[in-house]
């Protein structure tokens, strides 16, 4: 069981982590940051998430962080 935080703030909605996730948890908000990007969100199913990291990883703006 995990849980990712997303700082929607750093988050320019490439889609990286959600193409990346293997369990297709995060998916693209309709809201938009402050700059202008729909930001990518956490679904909430911490008990599917494994913690795995493979999101973060990916993210270039190291806007993820992962707790298991
Ligand atoms: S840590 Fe792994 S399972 Fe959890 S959201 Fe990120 S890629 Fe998906």
């Amino acid at each position: 069981m995990g849980r990712i935080v997303i700082d929607r703030e750093r988050c320019n909605g490439c889609e990286l982590c959600i193409i990346t996730c293997p369990y297709k948890l995060i998916y693209l908000s309709r809201e938009i940051n402050t700059k202008g990007y729909h930001v990518a969100c956490f679904n909430g199913e911490e008990e599917r998430c494994v913690g795995d990291a493979m999101c973060a990883e990916m993210c270039p703006q190291v806007a993820i962080k992962v707790y298991r």
